[in-house]
């Protein structure tokens, strides 16, 4: 940003410096003896000019303001002989002027057959691209053969109708007053487009259409535009053609550049296709909010979802999914695993002597000293009531009896919140080589293991022989 804004700078300042050095230091013109003479009798040169053609030309307040007038001034003081304007109130009345003999030049002409008979044409000194303006909600074109059933609008009487017309007979081609006019018809789809000068119309939208109307494409032609001179009086001709071909490319930039606010930019709307592009990010990051917190809320209903509400450990539901996969996992790899039922003694007691909330108290206490005294490969789940159930992948009966028993101790030992002693029951059972056994036989016999650790007096661990 900041070093574009040094480069126009730069530029800036040096167009200016190289236009103060140059400033009015025209190149001369080499006219012959001829030119000369005829010249000096001459004294001025009379001219007509289209009286509502901005920026090109327009007479305001009886003087000669535009680009053109630029151009003449700087060729009439190439030339030696100051050049006067006619004033006309239209195109067409400057054409019957010059065809009377009341003016000596056009300004700015193109040339064409039926004017070919009364006057001369110098080369062009103005290009000026064609180019078709529609509505702001039409796309850019790169190819005229798809206007073929549209109406364009061109001004009647100009070079350029004529010439598209015969170029382009299979397109339709309607004729109107003036710019302003075929450019409101455009505005109310009247016309589907409208076909004028780059400047011409870049200077009327500007004024009047701002916003509402924009170029949609541009003809391969120039409209090539120079100045045209009596032919009954031919050095005219010759002194202006010189002159022109005398005019420098930085002349001719500077008064482009002070006349064309507006440049035609060559883009395949840019702006529709940013709208869709937004348009579309929006669509895809909602749709990518929307999976994410999908994904958020099944993760969050598969955790609820088996988790135990009040101890915060697994409930009955994983604890069946995990044995289901152990026994897998055996039928597989031979892979062993232990079961170790756990139930809290007396446990009606405390609800008894406490009350529930106590004894959920309890619970909750409970399920933390399982959880964090187990190796992280073993599974803790309430199984049901005041009923823990462990399981152990890859473990011996001998090896689970000591987690077991320090888990045992660790319940005798931990001081409860209001009920202060605790035991706990232990059952186990081993997943062994039997291949006749079931999961249900492998639970009941931990079941089993467990009745015997109350039946002999509890805050036990015993071994399902
Ligand atoms: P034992 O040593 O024979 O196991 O005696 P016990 O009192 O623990 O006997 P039992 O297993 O039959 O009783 C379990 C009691 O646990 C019954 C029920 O009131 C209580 N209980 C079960 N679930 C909950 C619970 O979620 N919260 C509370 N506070 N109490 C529960
Ligand atoms: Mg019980
Ligand atoms: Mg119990």
């Amino acid at each position: 940003m900041l070093s574009k804004m040094i480069r126009i700078t730069t530029v800036l300042l040096l167009t200016a410096l190289l236009s103060a050095l140059n400033f009015n230091a025209y190149a001369r013109v080499n006219f012959t003896e001829q030119e000369q003479a005829y010249l000096k009798e001459k004294s001025k040169i009379t001219m007509c000019i289209d009286p509502d053609w901005m920026p090109l030309e327009k007479i305001e307040k009886g003087k000669h303001i535009g680009m053109t007038a630029d151009y003449i001034s700087i060729m009439a003081q190439k030339i030696g002989v100051p050049i006067i304007l006619q004033p006309s109130q239209s195109w067409a009345e400057s054409i019957v002027m010059a065809k009377a003999r009341q003016c000596d030049i056009y300004s700015l002409a193109m040339e064409t057959q039926e004017r070919r008979s009364y006057m001369n044409f110098t080369k062009p000194y103005l290009s000026i691209p064609l180019v078709v303006a529609a509505k702001t909600n039409e796309f850019f074109i790169a190819d005229f053969s798809s206007l073929k059933e549209k109406k364009l609008g061109v001004v009647r009487g100009y070079a350029f109708g004529e010439i598209l017309r015969e170029k382009y007979p299979e397109m339709t081609f309607i004729d109107v007053d003036s710019l302003h006019q075929g450019l409101e018809m455009v505005n109310h789809g009247e016309l589907y487009g409208f076909i004028g000068t780059l400047v011409t119309i870049g200077y009327e939208f500007q004024r009047n259409f701002v916003g509402e109307l924009k170029i949609i494409g541009k003809f391969n032609e120039q409209w090539e535009l120079g100045v045209a001179t009596r032919n009954d009086e031919p050095l005219l001709y010759s002194i202006f053609e010189k002159t022109i071909l005398t005019i420098t490319e930085k002349e001719k930039q500077k008064i482009l550049n002070q006349w064309l606010a507006i440049r035609y930019e060559k883009v395949v709307d840019y702006g529709r296709l940013w709208k869709w592009i937004v348009a579309l990010a929006v669509i895809a990051l909602f749709l990518f909010y929307r999976y994410y917190l999908l994904k958020k809320y099944n993760a969050q209903l598969e955790i609820i979802s088996v988790t135990d509400k009040l101890t915060q450990i697994y409930n009955r539901v994983k604890l069946d999914e995990i044995l289901e996969q152990q026994e897998a996992l055996f039928q597989r790899y031979q892979q062993n695993y232990t079961i170790m039922m756990i139930d809290i003694d007396f446990f009606k007691r405390v609800n008894d002597q406490h009350g529930h909330q106590i004894g959920d108290q309890v619970l909750i206490e409970f399920s933390k000293i399982l959880k964090d005294n187990i190796r992280n490969t073993d599974i803790v789940g309430r199984w049901g009531g005041e009923e823990f159930i462990m399981i152990s992948p890859k473990i011996n009966l001998n090896d689970s009896c000591v987690l077991a028993e320090k888990l045992r101790r660790l319940i005798q030992d931990f001081s409860f919140s209001s009920v202060n002693t605790l035991t706990a029951s232990f059952g186990l059972s081993e997943r062994n080589n039997e291949k006749t056994l079931t999961l249900n036989d492998l639970i009941s016999q931990a079941d089993e293991a467990l009745y015997t650790a109350k039946k002999e007096g509890r805050n036990r661990v015993i071994l399902y022989s």
